[in-house]
């Protein structure tokens, strides 16, 4: 579609058309309008998958790695391929824009979507981010780089004001976004933070240098209520509103454009905009140009397009399953975007404190075949199966491994220990809005026993609970009183408590209910059937007024006040109330849970239900060590939660949970052939790193966990990962705003540049990971002189001095001893992976980009070389760095 066209589309619509697409539809669809041919496009949350329109059980998505085990790799091939594979996900799921990937930085560790975001680095952010947006958008569906800017932790995150210096900001925070651009993502969210006293969705920023000097032409979305102005926010380089309606635009804007406080001309940029956007996913279909129609006479005429706007460039066979069918303009239908579906539908998002629930998309479809990676045998087949099983073993991260323990040999086992909370109840992803329900979990310990299958026995103690949160019901445990299958019935009540819609559930945790004209309560109601005797506990969730009823009696009946304005918080963790009862095994209980649908209350909605203790913890962790004492190796699974790491609140401290520490050192005391794997998104404090022998870091490693890991464990794969992030016990900064300022005083040295200039060491350091060979780095090259504003190629010649073939990420860092710009002590330039068999030498060749010798100077407002030597570093981590050169700008 040429620019001349989209202005013609821009000219057709008035103000009212115009503005009326500039907010969504429902919080996960945007508006259609067949006077220009356009459909409905519809967006969904990643990173780590698709989880398409809503929250819906039933409706399963892949579930990839975490985006810092998706950093560890350092793979930009890797990264596309994922993307693609996710672009695939999201044609199957009739999604046309998927929120991810999320490039804001490790800050801190504490940040509670440090899990989703890739690295404290931002040259390795905006790498593996631009592979990742490279292939989502290689199959027609726009990647979105969120979340602009500054957005690194979670406290008061809505409001806070982080200041941080020009420099650090072009340097370090937007440097990634501005990869993104490069790598030609097609839209950028906007944050819910300020960055220097302008909340992001009214930044200058948005204008420069996004769209100016980095001539992004894609679409600027706002957070999920992040727009929280009429004119300032349109005036600034906001262009769309999410979710929709929003109270702030719609007719309020069109009010503030008649009276001229919003120039025309800056709507009809978001509108073209938009109408890019549709283009390149493949939502717009524009009607034939005609001549002299009138605006407003487009819609009433009728002369919207018969044709069936295409679903995007690469797709499924079969056409989206969850596209509603009235998202089709034809001529006979007029536009709205009420789906007329039988179901009523299930979108909501709580938007700063009030309910802004609409219809949107229908539940779940499923079939259709994966195109992304070109796989082509079922969205979750085999094929599909062994590339994010190859991703966790490229992902995992040996830091220790004393004596070789690793890979352990199978013919040299009789039996193997599993243990720990982690090891049969994997945690695959973080909490927040990344969620996605997978289609089938491998735990670890289900890959330990197919690798052993055969060989050796392998026997599996818990150790310990890592926590003690409720479970919600799920099909194991209980069925629906009505129908009798596994699972729950959910119901829609209105005020008098009148059956409006019942459906059937799989899960106890039901999220976005129905949305039903006239309900006032959602009941959940189960048969619970009890595997044990004794007390167990039981919990209901949800904001507003909850009950709690078993065969008739009531548990619970609370009013819980929302504390939270937190659009995560309150659409998807309200506080469990629980309550014990001592039930009898196998005599089944009716449990009814309820909650009022109160303005501003969200409709999450949860009943659980956790067996009677067996044992206590001491008990179960001296099991879990005599176990270990009689085996021959034992594995050691420990880590935290997907609500100790979740969006909407940083972590208070980086300790495992429970009394994970002690269980590992009990284990490692009587079994000198221990191996911990750490399954957590981020760094977590590891006090007895030094006394066990193999430490491997697995991150959320999604639904082929136990794969992926048992291949490391067991030598089918070489641990793959490097440190995206420095690992430490400790935060070097704070994420407590201070009277709602979030200073970023640690300047340009974040991460591993801070702990470089500190007395302490980290755990880890960042670019830290073992293999399963060893390499001598034999040789660096560089050319001598570099003119300014010119990239570079290093070369470094390593040699594998082990037993085995394998691979290596040579990282190459820049430092500056003599300089007149502050800079940090070194700073990651470039990196390549290597392959090599034993014996033989490989050469890495790591393109630098101008870039990593330029810095940003505010007084110049704009990209400086400073003339004299770098010296280049290379090596295989910030602190391994073996060989040196030099090399003289300008
Ligand atoms: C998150 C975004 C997400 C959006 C929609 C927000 O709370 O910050 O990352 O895309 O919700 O779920």
């Amino acid at each position: 579609m040429t620019e001349d066209e989209l202005d013609r589309l821009v000219r057709t619509l008035d103000l009212e058309q115009k503005v009326r697409l500039l907010d969504g539809a429902t919080p996960w669809r945007l508006h259609a309008e067949p006077a220009v041919g356009l459909r409905a496009i519809a967006v969904s949350d990643g990173p780590v998958g698709v989880r398409g329109q809503g929250w819906d059980e039933r409706r399963t998505s892949l579930n990839l790695p975490s985006p810092t085990a998706l950093a560890a790799t350092w793979d930009e091939d890797l990264a596309a391929e994922l993307g693609a594979l996710l672009a695939g996900e999201a044609r199957r799921l009739g999604v046309d824009v998927l929120l991810a990937p999320t490039l804001n930085l490790h800050r801190s560790p504490l940040g509670g979507r440090h899990f989703e975001c890739y690295s404290e680095d931002p040259l390795l952010t905006g790498r593996i981010g631009a592979a990742y947006i490279k292939g989502v958008q290689s199959g027609g569906v726009a990647a979105t780089a969120k979340h602009y800017t500054a957005n690194d932790s979670e406290t008061e995150r809505l409001t806070l004001d982080a200041r941080v210096d020009e420099r650090t900001l072009r340097e370090v925070y937007l440097a990634p976004f501005e990869a993104a651009v490069e790598a030609g993502a097609w839209v950028v969210m906007s944050a819910y933070n300020g960055v220097n006293g302008d909340t992001m969705s009214e930044s200058p920023l948005l204008a420069e240098p996004l769209k100016g000097e980095w001539a992004f032409d894609g679409v600027v979305v706002s957070d999920w209520g992040a727009v929280r102005s009429t004119v300032a926010s349109a005036r600034a380089a906001q262009d769309l509103a999410m979710p929709g309606p929003n109270e702030y635009w719609g007719d309020a804007l069109v009010k503030a454009v008649r009276a001229g406080e919003v120039p025309e001309e800056a709507i009809d940029d978001k509108l073209r905009r938009l109408l890019r956007l549709a283009a390149r996913v493949g939502a717009l279909t524009p009607p034939p140009p005609t001549t002299d129609t009138p605006a407003t006479g487009v819609l009433k005429t009728g002369t919207a397009t018969t044709t069936v706007p295409a679903t995007g460039t690469a797709t499924t066979d079969t056409p989206a399953t969850d596209t509603p069918a009235t998202d089709t303009p034809t001529t006979d239908t007029p536009a709205t975007d009420t789906p007329t579906t039988d179901t009523p539908t299930t979108d909501t998002f709580v938007t700063g404190g009030s309910v802004s629930g609409a219809l949107a998309g229908a539940a779940a479809g499923r079939g259709a075949s994966v195109s992304g990676a070109g796989v082509g045998e079922g969205w979750d087949g085999a094929g599909v199966r062994a590339v994010l099983r190859r991703a966790v073993a490229a992902s995992c991260v040996l830091v220790r491994n004393e004596g070789g323990l690793l890979p352990l040999d199978p013919a040299r086992l009789a039996g193997v220990a599993v243990i720990g909370p982690n090891a049969a109840d994997a945690r695959i992803q973080g909490g927040g809005s990344a969620g996605v329900y997978p289609p089938y979990v491998v735990s670890p310990l289900d890959g330990v026993r197919e690798a052993l299958a055969g060989v050796a026995e392998v026997r599996h103690a818990r150790g310990l609970a890592a926590d003690d949160r409720p479970t919600p019901l799920t099909t194991g445990n209980a069925r629906n009183p009505l129908t009798g299958e596994p699972g729950v019935l959910v119901r829609l009540l209105d005020e008098d408590g009148a059956e409006l819609h019942a459906e059937h559930r799989l899960t106890g945790r039901i999220l976005e209910p129905a949305v039903v004209e006239g309900a006032a309560t959602v009941e959940i109601r189960a048969l619970l059937r009890p595997v044990a005797d004794g007390e167990w506990s039981l919990a209901v969730a949800g904001w507003g007024h909850v009950t709690l009823e078993a065969d008739g009696r009531t548990l619970i009946d609370q009013e819980v006040v929302r504390e939270t304005d937190d659009p995560a918080t309150v659409s998807l963790s309200p506080p469990f109330h629980r309550v014990p009862l001592t039930l009898a095994e196998g005599r089944e209980v009716e449990l009814v849970a309820r909650r009022r649908l109160d303005p501003d209350t969200g409709r999450a909605s949860a009943l659980a239900a956790d067996p009677p203790r067996t044992g206590d913890d001491d008990a179960e962790l001296a099991a879990a060590v005599e176990l270990a004492r009689g085996c021959d190796a034992a594995v050691v699974v420990v880590g935290t939660t997907e609500e100790l790491e979740s969006e909407g609140y940083d972590r208070e401290s980086l300790d495992l949970p429970a009394r994970q520490d002690e269980l590992v050192r009990a284990v490692a005391a009587v079994n000198p052939r221990t191996v911990v794997i750490v399954n957590s998104g981020g760094p977590v404090a590891l006090p007895w790193r030094e006394e066990v022998p193999a430490v491997l870091l697995g991150w959320f490693p999604g639904q082929e966990a136990g794969h992926g890991l048992a291949d490391v464990l067991f030598g089918a794969a070489e641990p793959g990962g490097r440190l995206p992030t420095t690992w430490s016990d400790a935060s070097l900064v704070s994420t407590t705003p201070v009277a709602g300022v979030l200073d970023y005083t640690e300047g340009l040295d974040v991460g591993h540049r801070g702990w470089l200039r500190s007395d302490d060491s980290p755990a880890y350091w960042f670019g830290h990971g073992l293999g399963y060979t060893s390499w001598s780095y034999e040789e660096v090259s560089a050319p001598g002189q570099v003119a300014p504003g010119a990239s570079l190629t290093v070369r470094v010649r390593l040699r594998n001095t082990g037993p085995r073939r394998g691979s290596e990420v040579v990282q190459v860092y820049l430092a500056r001893p003599e300089s007149a710009v502050d800079r940090p002590v070194r700073w990651l330039a470039g990196f390549a992976r290597v392959e090599a068999e034993p014996g033989e030498s490989a050469e890495a060749e790591v393109v630098i980009a101008a870039r990593a010798l330029q810095h940003w100077s505010a007084p110049d407002g704009g990209w400086l070389t400073e003339p004299g030597a770098f010296t280049v570093l290379a090596g295989r981590a910030v602190h391994d760095l073996p060989l040196h050169a030099e090399v003289t700008a300008g």
